[in-house]
């Protein structure tokens, strides 16, 4: 008999759900982590009276009433709400694309004159069903907004031209028509007062935790310790790259202690032209509206993946998404091995999706 039912292997936010999950079912679960931390990507910890998101903004939304109702069981959020800025050399716009941008970028008033000035802009251009990033972005914002906010960012996030990547990135930010500068359309929105690390350590009371122990480093101690696994790592690594690789993109942060209270007035700033190296600078204290008289901020600068990278992104293009069916195939044939997080599924996660994921699948267990 082995000593656990289920061996997580990724301490992130689906395998915590997970293990949370089954252990009420109880069930035993071991989770491990490379990492010397519990919580993958959504870590955070306490530096200055400040909550450090060590892996970049982490705002929780979600339109999904009992993914709400299931995450803040566990801790009380804030009414935190992302409006970005924009800056593209010395201009500055408000995000996501809205009136306040149009009307900063034409001189428009009314959603009319901003409609009318898109419409100018891509007429010529004949899109009509868009095929890449390139021609969603057109055909819903026009070439100003396009040239100034997305072409520039979008190529350094993802190292790849526009036209070469799929439609649906650039579909996860709203194009509105009112003053609302409102990052997300989601019903519900915030971040938890005292960080994610308290959720995580929550979910995982009951279970058994070993950190800095990399699955393929200790994979004959690991084979028999438990009777299923859930791995939540790169599924490609998990069978050995054996169709070729997947694209990753990975991230650097850079995070500084500022002697000022107030760096940038925002919790997020974007910059827009490929002439500044970094996508965002975050200053986190704004996430809880912190008045502490010094500040922490946090470049964040994208760059190419190689296998000693973190992959943070899925390079969910056409040919990628081919490779991963191979790999998704193999899955289907194993008895006690289940995938699951944006690492293992490959798909471009929010949290809230990563939860809705991870209860699906307990549930059904
Ligand atoms: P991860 O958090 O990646 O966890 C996987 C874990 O597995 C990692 O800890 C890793 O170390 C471990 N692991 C991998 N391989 C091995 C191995 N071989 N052995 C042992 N351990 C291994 N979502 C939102 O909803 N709102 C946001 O504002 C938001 N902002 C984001 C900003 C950035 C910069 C990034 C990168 C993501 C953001 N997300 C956001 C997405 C969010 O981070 C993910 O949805 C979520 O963290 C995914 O959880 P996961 O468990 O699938 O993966
Ligand atoms: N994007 C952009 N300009 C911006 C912000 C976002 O062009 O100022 C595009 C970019 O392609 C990015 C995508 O929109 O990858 C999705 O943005 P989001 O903020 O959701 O990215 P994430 O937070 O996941 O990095």
């Amino acid at each position: 008999m082995n000593k656990y039912d289920y061996l997580i292997v990724g301490a992130g936010l689906f395998g915590c759900v997970f293990s949370y999950e089954m252990t009420k079912k109880g069930k035993k679960c071991l989770i491990i982590d490379k990492r010397n931390h519990i919580g993958g990507n959504v870590f955070t910890y306490h530096k200055n009276g400040i909550e450090i998101h060590k892996y970049g903004a982490h705002i929780f939304h979600t339109n999904n009433k009992n993914i709400w109702e299931y995450i803040t069981q566990f801790a009380e959020f804030n009414n935190f709400i992302n409006s970005p800025v924009a800056i593209y050399n010395d201009e500055l716009y408000n995000l996501p694309f809205n009136m306040n941008t149009f009307s900063k970028m034409w001189g428009v008033r009314t959603p009319q004159e901003a409609k009318r000035k898109i419409h100018q802009q891509i007429t010529n251009l004949n899109i009509i069903q868009p095929k890449n990033l390139e021609e969603q972005a057109l055909s819903l914002v026009g070439t100003d907004v396009y040239n100034k906010l997305i072409k520039e960012y979008t190529e350094k996030q993802w190292g790849r031209a526009c036209k070469n990547l799929p439609p649906f990135i650039i579909k996860r930010l709203p194009v509105r028509f009112t003053y609302d500068n409102n990052y997300f359309s989601d019903r519900y929105q915030g971040i938890p007062i005292g960080g994610y690390t308290q959720i995580i350590k929550k979910m995982l009371q009951n279970t058994d935790i070993r950190l800095n122990t990399d699955y393929f480093d200790h994979k004959e101690e690991l084979l028999n310790i438990a009777d299923n696994i859930l791995f939540t790592g790169m599924i490609d690594q998990y069978y050995n790259y054996c169709y070729g690789a997947l694209s990753y993109r990975s991230l650097r942060f850079e995070t500084e202690e500022l002697k000022t209270d107030n760096y940038q007035g925002c919790a997020v700033v974007n910059y827009t032209s490929k002439n500044v190296p970094y996508t965002r600078i975050i200053e986190h204290k704004h996430f809880e509206f912190g008045k502490q008289s010094t500040t922490i901020i946090s470049r964040e600068y994208p760059t190419e993946w190689t296998k000693y990278a973190e992959p943070y992104y899925p390079v969910n293009d056409e040919n990628n998404s081919k490779l991963y069916k191979l790999y998704q195939n193999l899955s289907k044939q194993e008895s006690n091995v289940i995938f699951g997080g944006r690492l293992g599924h490959y798909k471009y996660y929010d949290m809230d999706k990563v939860i809705e994921q991870a209860l699906i699948l307990s549930n059904n267990i």
